[in-house]
């Protein structure tokens, strides 16, 4: 298999949500006191900026003690992801530099030379010892938060390294070590703070569900862009029920097989839906809120766009800037959050196309959503939150 996907990467969204949130800049210490050396804290939140501006603007308008363990992590795992990307470096070389990454961080003056698909990436791995640096004034307890997460991934990512994503098994598995992983660690970050719901740190399936969920969105939508590249995703067992070869969908995008085999996929991604309304439920802190909730509703309303839609085989499809804007604004609750996610339940509840398959699966997924929606109302009409 070639190179992988990595919810680390989002899309454009970066404009807008600078315009949501500004930029905030480095002034002097951090109010936590913890990192006293600002030359390596800018270096990484520069690098931020670089390598992912969307990221880079949720991630600054967090509470100061978390934003910068997750700026952290963050560039931690996008190391690592560079480091899987990189299809110039000999597959021996990339698996036992995945297996070991995680030790790197306590390796004071380490870094790596000319490993990267990219300009930022390669400066991300050629100055990592100062993210080391960074790395090494956070308190202990978020040091072996990430270090446990980097390892785990570092290791799934070696273990597919040269497998096929063949059943739905191993999907699941994938999107765990490159996304679930992510919202794991964050949930770990989270209540390691004292800033949010201690008890996020228990909730390994719904914090692993978070993470699936922008996994599968991703790679639904990104069909023709990863063929484009020779990257595949969809699991075999679920393609070869509708095509003999995976790379045919597009020469007949129109056909009940095609659209069927899109809408399995999608499906599939919308059985975490209710999971992430769940997770999202549990958080106390606005600024974690919208950190956590943004991407989520990109997600809903992406996996709106792409349902039922054979233009996904042709071409890269996206919400439109307009919606996109308007969901960032309507973040900040759950109240808010639950009506978008039961708006777009409609949207795709509107699109079946009754006697193709799975059509009514969807329903059945849609149906959950918004009973799981109209409830969530209820609930929050009965117990207004007290200001
Ligand atoms: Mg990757």
């Amino acid at each position: 298999m070639s190179i992988k996907k990595s919810i680390l990467k989002p899309d454009e969204m970066a404009a807008l949500l600078k315009l949501k949130f500004g930029s905030k800049k480095i002034m002097g210490p951090r109010k936590n006191g913890k990192i006293s050396n600002n030359g390596n804290l800018a270096f990484c939140y520069d690098t931020l900026d670089k390598v992912s501006r969307s990221f880079a603007a949720v991630i600054r308008q967090l509470p100061d003690e978390i934003s910068d363990v997750v700026c952290l992590f963050y560039l931690i795992l996008r190391a690592l992801d560079s480091i899987e990307d990189d299809m110039d470096l000999a597959q021996d070389v990339k698996t036992k530099l995945l297996r070991e990454f995680h030790t790197k961080n306590y390796e004071k003056g380490w870094n790596l030379s000319n490993v990267g698909d990219k300009q930022e990436y390669r400066d991300l791995l050629a100055n990592y010892h100062k993210v080391i640096e960074a790395f090494l004034e956070l308190d202990v307890k978020y040091q072996k938060s990430i270090t446990d997460i980097c390892k785990k991934m570092g290791n799934g990512m070696a273990d597919f390294g040269e497998k096929e994503i063949t059943t739905l098994e191993d999907y699941n598995l994938y999107c765990h070590y490159v996304a679930g992983l992510v919202g794991i660690g964050l949930s770990e970050i989270f209540a390691a703070s004292g800033i949010d719901n201690k008890e996020l740190e228990s909730q390994v399936a719904l914090s692993n569900s978070m993470g699936l969920f922008l996994q599968k969105t991703n790679i639904v939508r990104d069909y023709k862009e990863d063929l484009d590249e020779k990257r595949f995703f969809w699991p075999k067992e679920v393609w070869s029920l509708y095509s003999p070869r995976f790379e045919d969908f597009p020469l007949n995008p129109e056909k009940p097989e095609s659209i069927a085999c899109l809408n399995h996929m999608v499906n599939d991604a919308l059985s975490h839906a209710t999971d992430c309304l769940d997770y999202l439920k549990m958080l106390k802190n606005e600024r974690v809120f919208r950190f956590c909730a943004i991407p989520q509703v990109m997600a809903i309303a992406t996996l709106a766009e792409v349902y039922n839609n054979h233009k996904v085989f042709t071409e890269n499809v996206k919400i439109r800037k307009g919606l996109a804007a308007k969901l960032i604004v309507r973040a900040g609750s759950i109240q808010e959050v639950v009506k978008t996610y039961k708006e777009m339940a409609s949207v795709i509840a509107n699109k079946i196309t009754f006697g193709l398959p799975n059509a009514e699966e969807t329903l059945e997924l849609v149906q959950k959503i918004n009973d799981f929606c109209e409830l969530a109302l209820t609930e929050a009409n009965k117990s207004p939150e007290i200001a």
